[in-house]
């Protein structure tokens, strides 16, 4: 009898593979109504300082395992001081090379240990071992490879951050917002609290990533049970078509320039929170519709190799990198002015009702 293989138990496992049916939490799939998330009262509205701090790589070239620099990473000292001196507490998403790097560590540890700064886990699966996948495009969206795959990069990831910087990170963001449908649970599995992958308004899927067109910038609960909190990076639209943008928008990826005519037209603009391609008047008009919807927490972002010139397509120069530092203050004293107060990850995990 023991030799008899007992297929009643196989069969339906096989059938549910073949179907591709996602039975848990999918990152991927725009949130129900109740699905979102509830602060305690006198929370909101908060705003939540994010930096993909990562390694300087040409944006423009193909993903590459080794062509890459940490020439910006002494700089993180003076924008850690910079917050500080702000009262803000900003969250590094640190992927392998700045959680390789003894100097970044030093710098982002003594600050998280102090209370003045949160560490967070990106996932920048091409350079973060082990090395199984082909280099592509495809590829470059951690959550496009294989489910044993994705665990093993984020779980190193995790244990080496745990180990160089001696804290346990909360929060995690998947480099180019290529979650899939298996990184919800993985991120549990991991420990970690908070996704901030979903770019809402955002269609990734011309490159095989995460189509986030239907996505809201409100938080949201990603699982029932109240685990796993996502914190959408917030992306506003303005303009006299602002309620037809999430249709029109995705329909114009292949015809850039006409997102300029209309933007130019003031009919439509995308405006995300970021001093990376948006200047202190469009941040304002975001923010100013970010409050007027009830948004209650706006998550702010930016990449950390912009804070050195010559690294990012936004900062060339150091004029322009001065420039980023004004916008950062400028954006910084109108949320002050909007009466909209800087929170972190410890604080948002309080505040949050489940
Ligand atoms: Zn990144």
């Amino acid at each position: 009898m023991a030799t008899i293989p007992n297929h009643s138990d196989s069969l339906p496992f096989e059938r549910n593979a073949g179907a591709k049916a996602i039975t848990g939490p999918n990152i991927c799939t725009p949130p129900r109504p109740e699905q979102m998330a509830q602060f305690q009262q006198g929370f909101a509205p908060r705003f939540l300082l994010t930096v993909d701090t990562e390694e300087e790589f040409d944006w423009g070239a193909d993903f590459s395992r080794d062509q890459h620099s940490l020439n910006h990473v002494p700089r993180l000292a003076r924008f850690q001081q910079f917050c500080e001196g702000e009262g803000v507490v900003p969250s590094y998403l640190i992927d392998w090379p700045i959680a390789n790097s003894p100097e970044a560590c030093e710098i982002l540890g003594a600050a998280a240990k102090a209370g003045k700064a949160d560490i967070g886990v990106q996932l920048h699966p091409w350079v973060n071992p082990p090395f199984e996948e082909e280099i592509s495009q495809h590829n470059s969206f951690a959550g496009n490879l294989p489910r044993a795959l994705e665990r093993e990069k984020l779980m190193r990831l995790r244990d080496v951050i745990e180990k160089n910087v001696g804290v346990e990170p909360l929060i995690y963001r998947a480099g180019r917002y290529g979650v899939g449908q298996h990184s919800a649970e993985l991120l549990k599995e991991a420990g970690i609290a908070i996704d901030t992958s979903v770019r809402p308004h955002w269609d990734y899927s011309f490159e095989g990533g995460p189509n986030y067109r239907g996505h809201p910038s409100t938080p949201y609960w990603v699982d029932q049970e109240k685990e796993l909190l996502e914190l959408p990076l917030t992306t506003m639209f303005w303009g006299m078509l602002k309620n037809q943008g999430s249709w029109i928008y995705p329909r114009m990826w292949r015809a850039p320039a006409m997102r300029g005519v209309l933007s130019k037209l003031a009919l439509l603009e995308r405006i995300p929170l970021t001093p990376e391609g948006v200047t202190t008047d469009e941040a304002i008009r975001g923010i100013d519709m970010a409050l007027d919807d009830k948004l209650p927490l706006l998550i702010l972002s930016f990449h950390s190799p912009s804070i050195h010139a010559g690294h990012t397509p936004y900062v060339k120069t150091e004029a322009d990198l001065d420039q980023l530092y004004d916008w950062w203050r400028k954006i910084l004293a109108y949320l002050r002015q909007r009466k909209v107060a800087s929170t972190d990850v410890r604080d948002i995990m309080k505040q949050v009702i489940r």
